[in-house]
Formats: C-alpha cells, sequence, structure tokens
C-alpha cells in the first residue's frame, strides 16, 4: 500500500472563555486535521494542536510521507522523528516545551493507524495489543471562566442554549459556588465520577475553597485533582497541600519544574502529577531519579503517537509510576484515538481529562460522541470509528481564515479584558 495523499487543514472552533495560568481562552481554539490517502482507496484521518507553526511543521515532511507504506511506521519515524534529534523543541505557552518531531509524526501515526485498521478490519485498540476494557472513563474537567460561549457569541450568551449543559457552559464562573454550580451541570449532562479543578487562577484560598465545596457537594467517594499549572510559590504548594492532604486524588503541577516539584514530594504527603516537568522520552530519567512525581499525564498528541504513549505506560509501569492522560481544547477525532489508546494501556487507571465538553462544534461524521455515566464505549468499527463531515471542515477551516488567530495565546486575550495582564509565574 502506498501513500497518495496528504491533506492538512488548520481548523477553528469556539471555545469558551475559559481561565488558566496562562491567562484566557480565544474565542475560537485551533486544530489541525489531518486526511491521508492511499492507492488501496483508504483514507486516514488525525487530529492534533493548532495554529501556523503545527502546520508549517506537517507540510514540511510531505515529501517524506507521500509514496510511503502506511504500515511501514518505525521507517516513518525514523525519517520525520530521527532519534537523537532532540534539538527541535516548540516552546508553547501551555505545556512548557512541546517536540514539534514528535508531535508532527504522533499526528501522522494516527492517521496511518486509521488506514491500517480500515484494511484489516479491525479497530486501532486492537492494533496497540488489543483492548484491555470495553469503557474509558473520563473526568469532568473545571474551569473558572467568564459570562459566554466563545465563538461569534464572545462573551454574549447564545441565545439558542436554553437548557442543559449547552446553556450552562455559558454561565461565569468566578468563585467556589459558581464552579460547584458548573459541576454539577456538567456531572448531570455526562456522568463524570471524578472532578478536575484547572487552578492557579484566583488566589489560592478561594480555589481550596472550592476544593473544599466540590468535596461537600459531591462526597468523598468522586476522586478530586487540582492543577495550578505550576503556578504557585514552592511555600504556596507546600501550604496548600496541608490542607489538600486525603482530599485530592493527585496534585498536578502546583510548582514549576523537576527540581521543585522533587522537592515538594519530599514535604508533602500527596501523589503528584504532571503534564509539564515531563513531556518527553529525555525528560523521564531525571524525573524519576528526583522523584519529582508519582503520576505522568501522558498525551499522544506530544509523547509521539499512540505507540510511543503505550511505550511509556510500560516505562511507568516498570518504575511504578501512575498514567493518566492529559488534554487541549479538541474535537472527535483527538476523543476517538484517546479512547483506542486508553483501551489498550492496562496500567492507565485514572480517568482520562478531556476538554470535550466545552466544544459546542464538531466534525465528525454523526455529530458529537456521546459519554454514557461519564465513559465512552471503545468503537468496534474499523480504524478509529470516525469519519469527517466534509462541510463542517470546510466551513471550520473557513473559521481558522476568518477568525485571524493563527497561535495559541493567552495573555494576550487576557490583556483584552485587563489591560496589561502579565503570566508571571509563579503568580501566588
Ligand atoms: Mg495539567
Amino acid at each position: 500500500m502506498e501513500i497518495t495523499s496528504y491533506r492538512i487543514t488548520p481548523i477553528a472552533f469556539a471555545d469558551p472563555p475559559l481561565r488558566a495560568a496562562f491567562g484566557l481562552h480565544a474565542p475560537y481554539a485551533l486544530r489541525t486535521i489531518i486526511e491521508i490517502e492511499t492507492d488501496a482507496g483508504i483514507t486516514g484521518v488525525g487530529e492534533t494542536h493548532g495554529g501556523a507553526q503545527v502546520v508549517e511543521d506537517l507540510e514540511a515532511v510531505r515529501d517524506l510521507v507521500i509514496g510511503r507504506d502506511p504500515y511501514q511506521l518505525n521507517a516513518l519515524e525514523a525519517l520525520i522523528w530521527p532519534s537523537g534529534d532532540h534539538t527541535a523543541r516548540t516552546s508553547t505557552p501551555w505545556t512548557g516545551a512541546l517536540r514539534s518531531p514528535a508531535r508532527t509524526f504522533g499526528a501522522i501515526e494516527v492517521a496511518c493507524l486509521d488506514i491500517i485498521g480500515k484494511a484489516t478490519g479491525r479497530p486501532v485498540c486492537d492494533l496497540l495489543g488489543g483492548r484491555v476494557r470495553d469503557q474509558v472513563e473520563f473526568s469532568a474537567y473545571l474551569f473558572y471562566k467568564h459570562a459566554g460561549a466563545g465563538g461569534r457569541f464572545g462573551f454574549d450568551m447564545n441565545p439558542a442554549a436554553t437548557g442543559g449543559w449547552s446553556a450552562a457552559l455559558q454561565q461565569e464562573a468566578l468563585d467556589a459556588e459558581a464552579l460547584v454550580v458548573q459541576a454539577q451541570a456538567m456531572v448531570a449532562a455526562f456522568g463524570f465520577k471524578s472532578l478536575k479543578l484547572k487552578a492557579g487562577v484566583l488566589p489560592p484560598d478561594e480555589e481550596l475553597r472550592t476544593i473544599a465545596l466540590l468535596r461537600a457537594a459531591f462526597g468523598p467517594d468522586v476522586p478530586l485533582r487540582l492543577d495550578p499549572n505550576a503556578n504557585w510559590s514552592l511555600e504556596t504548594s507546600q501550604r496548600c497541600a496541608r490542607q489538600l492532604q486525603g482530599v485530592l486524588e493527585y496534585y498536578e503541577d502546583p510548582v514549576d519544574g523537576k527540581a521543585a516539584m522533587a522537592q515538594l514530594a519530599r514535604t508533602v504527603d500527596l501523589p503528584l502529577a504532571t503534564n509539564m516537568c515531563c513531556v518527553s522520552f529525555e525528560d523521564i530519567v531525571e524525573t524519576f531519579q528526583q522523584g519529582s512525581v508519582q503520576i505522568i499525564l501522558g498525551d499522544h498528541h506530544f509523547w509521539g503517537g499512540l505507540r510511543a504513549t503505550v511505550e511509556l505506560a510500560r516505562i511507568c509501569r516498570v518504575w511504578g509510576i501512575g498514567l493518566s492522560m492529559h488534554s487541549n481544547s479538541h474535537l472527535g477525532i483527538s476523543l476517538a484515538a484517546m479512547t483506542h489508546l486508553a483501551a489498550a494501556v492496562p496500567n492507565l487507571t485514572y480517568a482520562c481529562d478531556t476538554h470535550y465538553p466545552w466544544q459546542d462544534e464538531e466534525l465528525i461524521v454523526g455529530g458529537k460522541l456521546q459519554f454514557q455515566d461519564g465513559a465512552l464505549a471503545v468503537p468496534t468499527t474499523p480504524g478509529l470509528g470516525v469519519e469527517i463531515d466534509q462541510t463542517e471542515l470546510a466551513r471550520m477551516h473557513q473559521q481558522y481564515l476568518d477568525c485571524g488567530l493563527t497561535h495559541r495565546n493567552d495573555e494576550i486575550e487576557m490583556q483584552k479584558i485587563e489591560p496589561g495582564w502579565a503570566a508571571i509565574r509563579p503568580r501566588f
């Protein structure tokens, strides 16, 4: 089989004004869609981070992809992400240093696995060793936010959304009480059984109060996670840990960097997790030797694809490190890939993060994937089990061109509502 066509399409879709340590989400989130066609008439799809640099990286390898056999992933990886070449880092404001070759190859690998799955009549999880579970659990991802739905509605409410989650997702949530209302609406709509709070936004005591109210509202059987995105000092992290001990399932990136996380780990009795200080295989030795974390949040989009993340899982298992899953704003192709991956990794025992409920738009045929009791059923159809609606893809591409955004910058968005705001870390 030979790859005959390689299409890279940048898209934008509405994203509500969510807050994080880096600032504010823009009215549109950016993603990139990969479509790879073969001479067998089979097309595979992938989805990855968005913006001009991502498109440039993917276009740069066009000649390496065309004419290749999609089954020969090792050969393709050697071309796109050669071992030993660890110089090409792309710095992003939200996850630190990400390797662009890992991201580029990962996106292409997912599309190739979709092709192989379709050619062999097997779901992608079967290509990763087969499923160890039929349902993949996801976690509610809670954000402090301003009123509005993003997109053309910006900071205004969408008048068409009159009930359920689509109305609730537009509500302002800038204190503990409002956050609990948001959590209740999200859990009622999707059935999530664990809750993650994006922190590092309000003064820490208000965020601790939010955790306390969530615990009171949902009870001790609903695991809670807190992610200040390295926006707390070591001292603040230690002080807050005393109140979070026995309450949190894990404490995600309160401080910045492997060394500070290791220092924190020695002084607190809470499992520490990261998607910031350990984001590539080259980070592993130092992270594990220092004892910086007990849990890694993997993400096939920047760890180098689905097979690389399976390898990460085995390394974690050997070292007794837990594995959870990180997310950015994304659509259904990414969610399907995450679900196949989670289905095939025995030690991915934490509910996965997902931003999916925050996105109203979708470009897969049949519309948004549906959570049942906080979980997605692992697809049984060949490949990823999702197809692109070309009309929606074209519309979202036009939206990308029209919105004028070419890369994510939460600091600039924040300055639009708070002039002079700077993304200094640690803020607290
Ligand atoms: Mg995180």
